[in-house]
């Protein structure tokens, strides 16, 4: 019967066919389709073709994101397949991202493509989630800042800070900055020197500056140019204090404290271009670094001296700690190896090996 009816029905007229069409392809959403995607990351349209120049993402808001060209901020929308792509990656373009769009008018403009990223920093999840979120890209180099006086100069943290560095692929470079009150501090200054001692051995850039005073900051200036670099430290370290002195503004001392406690909802990664050449990424959301979730591996990248130390360590799965024959402990007896390091070393092994399986 129900066929019977079926072919009982009136042919539709050439007008409503050519109806239905055009409602079916408004319905369409098979531009949204994987396959259709992939059809079209194939086709030979390239960005320049279409008329798109490459920028950088500065700054991203709910709807729209700041792209500098040629010192000019564009004011960018994304294009519809790639707004696509957003759902399913969460992030499809973080601050920091190189990317072509087309401008549209004088400021504004929409983004075609995102280039492949260097380097990614992730916010620090708990340990359970799996889904990383990524804050910004194409660093270069982190930025450890630790101070003199308050917060106390603590050489462990600068050893964190490196397995963090080490981790997400970023050249580190450290500073101590408030070095105006090293009198005050003379205890601090004289392990800020020890410091010196040991990184520059490591090969790592380390400089005393005060961002009061301005001592070191060219020296700083040279670093920066021309690299993306992110400032890392615990709060009151004068992170911002620094910023305010490159970037020649004004951002509120105490900002990234006010919201360094993690809270999701007030982080905000921002890219600022320094007068003096090099770029830099402020994320107010991160407390710093996380470096949970870390394995021996990343150890052995900032502790490359003890890595190779620990080669003429008579057992292969030495724990240098009480091993007769370890090689370890002989340089931090004969004064080949800091203990300040070596401590370090321990504490961090000891979380490593602390940390569920699970986990890592
Ligand atoms: P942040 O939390 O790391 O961003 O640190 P801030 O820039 O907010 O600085 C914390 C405090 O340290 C503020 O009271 C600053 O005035 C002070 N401060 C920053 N840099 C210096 C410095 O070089 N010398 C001295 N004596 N104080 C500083
Ligand atoms: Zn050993």
């Amino acid at each position: 019967m129900l066929h019977e009816s079926w072919e009982d029905q009136e042919e539709p007229t050439r007008r409503e066919i050519r109806k239905q069409r055009s409602i079916a392809r408004k319905k369409d959403r098979s531009k949204y389709k994987i396959t259709d995607q992939k059809k079209r990351e194939q086709s030979p349209s390239s960005p320049e073709k279409e008329g798109a120049v490459h920028g950088r993402v500065m700054y991203i808001r709910s709807h729209e994101i700041d792209v500098l060209y040629q010192h000019k901020i564009y004011t960018c929308t994304i294009r519809g397949s790639l707004k696509y792509e957003k759902t399913r990656k969460k992030n499809v373009i973080v601050v920091g991202d190189h990317v072509w769009f087309i401008p549209e008018t004088e400021t504004t403009g929409r983004i075609w493509s995102v280039a492949p990223r260097t380097t990614v920093l992730c916010r620090q999840e708990h340990f359970r989630r799996k889904k990383q979120h990524l804050v910004a890209a194409n660093i270069d180099q982190v930025i450890i800042t630790v101070s003199l006086g308050t917060p106390i100069l603590r050489p462990s943290l600068i050893d964190r800070y490196l397995v963090a560095a080490a981790k997400g692929g970023f050249q580190p470079v450290i500073v101590i900055n408030k070095i105006d009150l090293q009198e005050q501090f003379s205890e601090q200054y004289q392990l800020a020197l020890r410091c010196i001692d040991i990184y520059s051995q490591l090969e790592i850039p380390i400089l005393l500056i005060s961002a009061l005073t301005g001592e070191g900051i060219e020296e700083l200036q040279r670093i920066l140019y021309d690299k993306t670099s992110v400032f890392t430290g615990q709060s009151g370290t004068g992170k911002t204090s620094l910023l305010n002195l490159l970037l020649k503004t004004s951002l509120k001392t105490g900002d990234m404290r006010a919201t360094g406690k993690g809270s999701h909802t007030t982080s905000s990664s921002r890219l600022f271009e320094f007068p003096s050449g090099g770029w830099c990424i402020d994320t107010p959301g991160i407390r710093s670094l996380g470096i949970f979730n870390f394995e021996k591996e990343d150890l052995h990248h900032a502790f490359p001296e003890v890595c190779e130390l620990s080669k003429s360590c008579s057992f292969s799965d030495c724990s240098h700690t009480h091993e007769k024959s370890c090689a370890v402990l002989q340089a931090v007896d004969e004064g080949n190896l800091s203990p300040l390091r070596f401590d370090s070393y321990q504490s961090l092994l000891h979380e490593v090996s602390s940390i569920p399986a699970s986990y890592t």
